[in-house]
């Protein structure tokens, strides 16, 4: 196992009716600003919810933070920020809210100008607002990790932060807030909780026997419960339970502590959504089955125990279970409705190069845990996912 630090300050108030309980989390005399995406949290009563536990704390409301939530936007919440002398900052939302939230936290007191929080992906970060989460969307972890995805718009590049400063204090999780959610939407967080734990489990072996069970029963579990989610004609409590439970577990730090972390697919995923505006998870299936096969070599003993632990395939060759946990992994998303090839999105070679020169151009070009997946690595990849 590799040397680690693991502490996560974030305090996680989980299940049915626990939004009540932002009445004892949100400090009495904060001015808060909550803020939202587009119109979900409003219709489905959340927002209410919200405001109600709130009572008499003096509070607002920032509405308008886009999926893949843009520099720009960010920079105006800020504004209102600093105009409102909010001190105190509630996401109420999925990924794309929490990440706004804690890039705007950062940049509320950093000085200069905060586009260089991204360029130096936040080590520059020497303080944040606090703030909470209330999660409506089950996928990207972000309610207990201290990272974020902003995308400058006019730049066209999406680009990945964390900070110690900026993990939430407190995030409410209530399953039964993810009942509104379209069906689309909850394949996305499957595929992204699915991929977000192999990014961290698939990669060489280091003897990390917990990290790799946990990782295991993660992506179990999704297996499980995502085609169930999907098919079930009425919300089933606990599955919508285990689902959340799971994308959180999968990008807290725990799974990843003392191993190595790919994030190669992650990376690649950012440029196609920049570029076309393709959602996080979706691109993520596009390039995962393409990048595992193109490291099967130095993934070689992963991808086995893979095969065997997660999809019970003990028959054929080694390069045959290689093949067929592949298989399993594509035919796993494309099952949940999300395709896999770039073809689905009418992409094709010359959009397969565009992505590399922008990889090159935000200095990704020594990917993968082993740093081997270079600009001509990430075009195999590409063009084997066409
Ligand atoms: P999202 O972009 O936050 O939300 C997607 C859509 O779902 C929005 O249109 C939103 O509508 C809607 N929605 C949210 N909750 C809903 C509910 N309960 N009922 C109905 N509709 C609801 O999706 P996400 O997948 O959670 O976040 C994606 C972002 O997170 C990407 O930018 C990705 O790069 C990033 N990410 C971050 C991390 C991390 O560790 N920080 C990891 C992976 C990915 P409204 O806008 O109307 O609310
Ligand atoms: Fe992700």
């Amino acid at each position: 196992m590799l040397n680690f630090d693991f502490q996560n300050p974030t305090r996680i108030v989980f299940g049915q009716g626990r939004i009540a309980d932002l009445t004892k989390l949100v400090p009495a005399q904060a001015r808060v600003l909550i803020l939202v995406g587009g119109a979900s949290a409003e219709k489905t009563g959340t927002l209410a919810e919200v405001r109600q536990a709130l009572g008499e704390r003096h509070h607002a409301t920032f509405a308008g933070i886009e999926p893949n939530p843009s520099y720009e936007t960010s920079l105006r919440a800020v504004q209102q920020i600093r105009e409102g002398g909010f001190d105190f900052l509630l996401a109420v939302g999925g990924g794309s809210v929490i990440d706004a939230v804690k890039f705007i936290a950062a940049a509320v007191h950093f000085e200069g100008d905060p586009w260089a929080i991204l360029e130096k992906r936040g080590r520059n970060i020497a303080r944040a607002l606090p703030f909470g989460a209330v999660l409506t969307l089950p996928a990207t972890g972000s309610e207990m990790n201290n990272g974020g995805v902003i995308t400058h718009r006019a730049k066209g590049a999406k680009l990945a932060f964390s900070s110690a400063h900026c993990y939430p204090q407190f995030s409410v999780l209530d399953p039964t807030k993810t009942y509104t959610l379209p069906p689309q939407q909850l394949a996305n967080g499957v595929v992204d909780a699915f991929v977000h734990t192999v990014e961290q489990y698939l990669t060489y072996p280091v003897g990390a026997l917990v990290q790799d069970r946990f990782a295991e029963g993660i992506l179990q579990t999704l297996v499980e419960v995502g085609p169930r989610i999907l098919a079930a004609p009425e919300p089933v409590y606990d599955d919508r339970a285990n689902l959340m439970w799971a994308a959180t577990m999968a990008l807290n730090g725990l799974i990843g502590a003392g191993v190595p972390q790919d994030w190669a697919t992650h990376m690649i995923g950012h440029e196609l959504t920049a570029l076309h505006g393709i959602d996080h998870a979706r691109t993520l299936a596009i390039v995962l089955p393409a990048l595992l096969n193109e490291r099967r070599g130095p993934k070689r003993a992963k991808l086995l125990q893979y095969a065997e632990r997660v999809w019970g395939l003990h028959d054929g060759s080694e390069d045959e279970r290689i093949d067929a946990a592949i298989a399993r992994t594509r035919g796993f998303f494309e099952s949940l409705g999300v395709p896999t090839r770039l073809g689905a999105y009418g992409l094709g070679g010359a959009q397969a190069d565009a992505v590399v020169a922008q990889l090159q151009s935000h200095g990704m070009v020594q990917l993968g845990e082993q740093r081997e997946i270079t600009p001509e690595v990430s075009r195999r990849i590409l063009e084997a996912a066409l």
